[in-house]
């Protein structure tokens, strides 16, 4: 529930609301508005006597929300959130983008991708250590000498990275590395991973399920969020249909239905989303036409000799072309508000 305080309620109003809600089990967030203070609560409503909350001095009115996700609803918080990494900001309508290869191969190849990529604007590096392959067989990924590699390429380009983790044990380690915490598709309902990850004081990059729906998506959310970490960016990442000319259906209705919903930043992952290299640029440009707050792209210095995900990776020298393209179209959506920085 949301319980809106009058304006002008002073502070031990506001603390004697809020020491109820505690005292009654509730996960409190408070956001303090310009005129109002409002004070999101998740719990059990039976544990509240009826109506005691509407009597306390201050209350103008206390609001159920009705979906099945609270704290990562827009009736729970209104503004949107942003998420500050390095320089990059997720949330704030401007459109980072993050690239790099599919997986660390070793270190000559993500530096290499590192530094090219961060010549052509990306904000942001990314690279597997830990791999979900379908097959045992395929490389699985270095696993901490890849974070240890992309922990010295941030060194080299100034650039935060974003990388996987999957399973609980390895939380701790990765969290230590990384500057945003990856929850892969196959680990979207991974309840307890997700609990663990909601621990770090990480942002987390949550992919959407490959068969999720948009609500077991946002409900996979709460559980980051329940755990005391209000920093998640949702990624859609495509989903299984009877489609199979393109690896997954990118389904980019999912952005601004997610905007209407959540307060979160959603970004776009057009690599994964399609599987093929040739659709990358037209979906990149389609998702920020439609209000994504940010992108992932895989980006290899040679996709044909790529250990994994070689046919969905850009070139260095696509990748830069992209970037030009998406300047023009986040020029057309938002004027000038982000001048060059916008990608
Ligand atoms: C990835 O980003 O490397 C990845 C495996 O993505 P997904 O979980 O979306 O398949
Ligand atoms: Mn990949």
């Amino acid at each position: 529930m949301v319980v809106v305080m009058k304006k002008g309620a002073n502070p031990d109003q506001i603390n004697a609301v809020n020491q109820r809600l505690l005292a009654a089990g509730f996960n409190v967030h408070l956001s303090e508005g310009v005129n109002r203070t409002i004070l999101g609560a998740v719990g059990d409503r039976q544990r509240l006597e009826p109506c005691s909350l509407e009597a306390m001095p201050g209350v103008e009115n206390v609001v159920s929300i009705m979906k099945p996700f609270k704290m990562a609803s827009r009736e729970f918080k209104a503004d949107n959130t942003i998420i500050q990494v390095g320089k990059a900001k997720f949330g704030d309508g401007s459109v980072p983008v993050i690239a790099g290869p599919c997986a660390v191969e070793g270190r000559e190849q993500f530096l290499e991708t590192a530094v090219a990529v961060m010549e052509r604007g990306a904000e942001l590096l990314r690279g597997g250590a830990f791999k979900p392959r379908t097959s045992p067989y395929s490389f699985q990924g270095l696993g901490e000498e890849g974070l240890k590699i992309m922990a010295e390429a941030r060194e080299i380009t100034g650039l935060p990275f974003v990388t996987e983790v999957m399973d609980q044990k390895s939380v701790a380690m990765v969290a230590e590395y990384a500057d945003i915490i990856q929850v892969g598709a196959r680990n979207m309902q991974n309840f307890y991973l997700l609990k663990e990850v909601g621990k770090t004081n990480k942002p987390i990059l949550l992919k959407r399920g490959l068969s999720a729906t948009i609500e077991e998506w946002l409900m996979a959310t709460e559980y980051i969020l329940d755990s005391g970490n209000s920093q998640v960016i949702l990624c859609e990442r495509g989903i299984r249909t009877f489609e199979t000319y393109t690896r997954n259906t990118l389904d980019l209705s999912a952005v601004p239905v997610v905007k209407q919903l959540s307060h979160l930043p959603v970004i776009v992952d057009p690599s994964h989303g399609t599987g093929k290299r040739e659709l990358i640029a037209p979906m990149s440009l389609a998702a920020v036409a439609c209000g994504c707050d940010g992108l992932i792209i895989e980006v290899h210095t040679n996709p044909a000799e790529a250990w994994s995900d070689g046919p969905q990776s850009l070139t260095p020298d696509d990748f830069g072309t992209l970037m030009e393209q998406m300047r023009m179209v986040i020029k057309a959506v938002h004027g000038d508000k982000f001048g060059d920085l916008a990608v």
